[in-house]
């Protein structure tokens, strides 16, 4: 039959066409190559002898509990630190500021350079009451062993603090010269908010007119190979943004009255109802911005099947997303996220309540508003009987995104490869806040770090208990800034 022999062709072609998607698909993954820079050659690395001896600088920095919002320790670690680090404090010039903060400065040679500004914070959480004995050390006992110092504050943030110091150390014990001047800034209220600390000095450099060319402070670590799934190396993390900050308060009035005559639903069970229909409609989750650039740089280095899946969003998009969302820390990475984590209401079992509280805390995802997420809020609990308001406090839009074609990133890059020559390096997001967000008009380029090898178990430690830090990995911190600084302001720095 005549009319079979095109039909035939057409069938075969048909069938031709998932042969060839797949051969894309494969062929596009095949194609990626590598975005990792090659490790240029370490200047220095600090010796055995001389990292133990910068441990135990630590471990009595460690043993003052400089809790947050407690005014009574801050002095002391002052003194410590002084004593401690007598050629930094006698050859840079030092200030209190808002009576606890520390800022410290190094000028460099060439004036036409904004300055570098590196922060930390002198403050730590304290131990929460009644879980001091699960500590395998007292929390401030600063107790160097089995190859860790252990303590409040060995993570976050006065190993920070200490490593900035140490560094500065040893350049100045160098002969290094600085042509691009160095700033050094230590918050004491940053697990509050930094509203004393940071806030006063961004506060104290705006009013001198100073801005700067890059500032980092702390932020993401090295994880450990096989951590990021699909991936068998060590990655260092830089955050180039982080999420904003939102606490709305919802309340329902109720009319009272007795428990046996109840109406249909009490306050309590409108918020209830409320606090369901936010969890049921998260707000929606995307690929772009900060988690997009950290898929993009890694994916080249992962498994093939990986490689696959992220080599081709243009057709596994919702699938890859669907992977992130239901892993807590990458879902954090991919949207605004909203935690309930306040509720009271009712005074007693048989009397009707008349006011129900609660308050969800949310996470802004760069690109979304505090604005769009109440009204996404609003929306979502569409019930005129609860109220939704801002919580007054540390609400704040995220920060801009630092470029990754900005200088100081590539920089940022260069160095973490001539530290840790082992770890592939990648821009991504801090799903937490940190003191940087107050010096956002000051600066294009803030960078949140903290390069210290990790592993998925040390994550409640921050906070939690068993708080500690590889001496090793105190040691890589100490050079890393030694390298940060030298890269940064050298003589034949790279001034990209
Ligand atoms: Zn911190």
């Amino acid at each position: 039959m005549r009319w079979f022999e095109p039909m035939k062709k057409a069938v075969r072609y048909l069938l031709l066409l998932p042969v060839c998607l797949v051969l894309v698909i494969c062929l596009r993954a095949m194609l990626l190559t590598s975005l990792q820079i090659p490790a240029p050659a370490r200047r220095h690395q600090l010796p055995t002898a001389d990292a133990d001896a910068a441990v135990q600088r630590l471990a009595s920095a460690v043993r003052i509990p400089t809790v947050s919002g407690e005014s009574t320790h801050f002095e002391a670690l002052h003194m410590l630190l002084r004593s401690s680090f007598p050629t930094v404090f006698a050859q840079l010039q030092v200030e209190t500021v808002a009576e606890h903060s520390l800022l410290l400065h190094w000028p460099g040679s060439d004036p036409a350079l904004d300055p570098i500004l590196l922060m930390s914070h002198l403050d730590v959480v304290p131990v929460e009451p009644g879980t001091e004995a699960d500590w395998t050390h007292p929390p401030f006992g600063g107790v160097v062993e089995q190859g860790y110092l252990w303590g409040r504050g060995a993570m976050d943030d006065k190993l920070g603090v200490l490593a900035c110091l140490e560094a500065v150390g040893l350049l100045l014990a160098e002969g290094f010269e600085p042509r691009r001047g160095i700033w050094l800034a230590f918050g004491h209220d940053e697990e509050r908010g930094g509203n004393e600390g940071a806030r006063q000095i961004a506060a104290a450099f705006a009013a001198r007119d100073i801005r700067f060319e890059s500032v980092i402070d702390e932020g993401l670590p090295i994880a450990k190979p096989g951590m990021v799934p699909g991936l068998s190396g060590a990655v260092a993390l830089v955050g180039i943004g982080e999420k904003g900050y939102l606490s709305l308060e919802l309340t329902v009035e109720g009319a009272g009255g007795h428990s046996s005559c109840p109406p249909p639903e009490t306050s309590i069970a409108i918020l209830g109802r409320a606090l369901a229909q936010l969890a049921d409609h998260p707000m929606p989750a995307r690929l772009d911005g900060a988690a997009a650039a950290m898929v993009d740089t890694l994916a080249p280095e992962m498994d093939f099947a990986e490689r696959i899946a992220f080599a081709n969003l243009w057709c596994f998009d919702g699938l890859v997303l669907g992977q992130l969302e239901a892993i807590p820390p990458a879902n954090a990475l991919v949207r605004t996220t909203a935690a309930a984590t306040l509720i009271e209401g009712g005074v007693q079992d048989n009397v009707l309540p008349q006011n129900a509280r609660a308050v969800v805390n949310f996470r802004i995802l760069p690109g979304d508003t505090i604005e769009r997420v109440i009204a996404h809020a609003e929306n979502a609990i569409g019930d005129p009987r609860v109220r939704v308001q801002k919580l007054p406090g540390d609400n704040c839009d995220p920060p801009p995104l630092t470029s990754t074609a900005a200088p100081a990133y590539l920089r940022m890059v260069r160095t973490l490869r001539q530290s840790f020559p082992d770890a592939w390096v990648a821009p991504s997001l801090v799903t937490g806040a940190t003191d940087s967000r107050h010096f956002v008009e000051l600066s294009d380029s803030i960078l949140r770090v903290l390069p210290v090898r990790v592993e998925l178990s040390d994550a409640p430690r921050v906070h939690g208990t068993d708080e500690r830090v590889a001496v090793e990995s105190y040691r890589e911190l100490i050079d890393f800034f030694a390298h940060w600084v030298a890269n940064s302001c050298g003589a034949e720095e790279q001034v990209d």
